[in-house]
């Protein structure tokens, strides 16, 4: 019993062999790579974009597919998006790709549309990057975009929109979306990766990577502007136990349920340690787990779709009248 529980744990280390060779076979059995394809990877600056951006150039050049691999960065305007810019093109550098840069001021000034709204600027955020990522490349000649989106952020999706009963969501989580109309093709090149691999990986190769993930997210004190509020986060420094135990020993009375799903965007690391969890008794667990969401997909996915429509304003690809990003744009006033 012992033994068999050091062997499990043993197995959880990082195996780059195994990595990559799973992730070319994503590649080829998915079709993420087609000949004549012109692919641009969006590229944060972190490891896990980097990884796709890496392992799809090797990929093309191991098989000789007539295809190409280009790089998407959007710098989202933030005080520490000219670092993330530079560590973005030292990235494309060393891989030899061609990077264009978006800049999102460009299409909407985040935190005036966050505050104008009340919308979270980690949501205004995410609507301004996915409406950049699907037009810029696009009007570059692109066929597909990819991401570095990995096992992981499907799992804790899948998850929280099986506890907040939101099934049509999960059925996008596959190796490719095929585009429609003005909606670019999305590929998924590490789906069956995890973080710990890409990390690795990118550090074998020598690539410079990010290891912020968003300054939103991370600063004790983040300065209020105009109407918007100084943010402090005291406990940024405490772990969640600690804080548990203070107010038990004051005897102060607490919620235990996060939100009524119990598992909301905050519960991400909760659900890589359940599967962390799962995997000492099976290292493969995770990606079983994985595998099976994929499969059923593939299967059982609905063929009717909700019809793309275009923005009345802009004319970009939406599902109501006006896309979110026009939506915004109006409440502060642009044209
Ligand atoms: P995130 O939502 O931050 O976890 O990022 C998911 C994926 O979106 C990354 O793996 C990248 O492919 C892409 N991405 C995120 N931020 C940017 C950015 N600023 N520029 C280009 N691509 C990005
Ligand atoms: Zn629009």
């Amino acid at each position: 019993m012992l033994v068999q529980i050091r062997v499990a744990v043993a197995k959880q280390g990082v195996d780059l062999g195994s990595y990559r060779r799973r992730v070319f076979e994503t590649i080829r059995r998915y079709r993420l790579v087609e000949m004549g394809d012109v692919i641009y990877v969006a590229v944060s600056g972190g490891k896990d974009s980097c990884a796709a951006l890496s392992l799809l150039k090797e990929y093309v050049e191991e098989y000789r597919v007539d295809a190409e691999v280009k790089a998407l960065h959007i710098n989202l305007g933030f005080g520490y998006s000219p670092k993330l810019e530079e560590i973005v093109k030292r990235q494309a550098e060393a891989l030899g790709v061609e990077l264009h840069v978006a800049y999102a001021k460009d299409y909407l000034d985040i935190l005036a549309a966050s505050k104008a709204s009340g919308r979270p600027i980690c949501s205004v955020c995410g609507a301004v990057k996915r409406y950049i990522m699907n037009k810029v490349p696009r009007e570059l000649g692109a066929t597909k975009v990819a991401t570095g989106h990995h096992m992981y952020d499907f799992l804790a999706y899948y998850f929280k929109n099986l506890a907040g009963q939101n099934h049509q969501w999960n059925f996008k989580i596959l190796p490719k979306v095929e585009g429609r109309g003005l909606l670019l093709t999305k590929i998924r090149p590490l789906i069956f990766a995890r973080p710990e691999e890409n990390e690795a990986y990118c550090k074998s190769k020598g690539l410079p990577v990010n290891e912020v993930c968003c300054e939103y997210g991370i600063l004790p004190k983040v300065e209020g502007r105009g109407l918007l509020l100084t943010k402090i986060r005291p406990l940024i420094f405490a772990r969640p136990e600690e804080n548990e135990a203070y107010c038990k020993s004051k005897g102060l009375p607490v919620n235990e349920v996060c939100c009524e799903y119990g598992l909301c965007g905050a519960a991400h690391a909760e659900v890589v340690e359940m599967l962390r969890a799962a995997r000492r008794r099976d290292p493969d667990f995770d990606l079983k787990l994985m595998r099976g969401v994929v499969d059923f997909n593939t299967r059982f996915r609905p063929a009717e779709e909700e019809p793309v429509k275009k923005c009345k304003i802009c004319g970009e690809p939406t599902s109501g009248e006006v896309c979110t990003v026009c939506r915004l744009r109006s409440l502060l006033g642009a044209t």
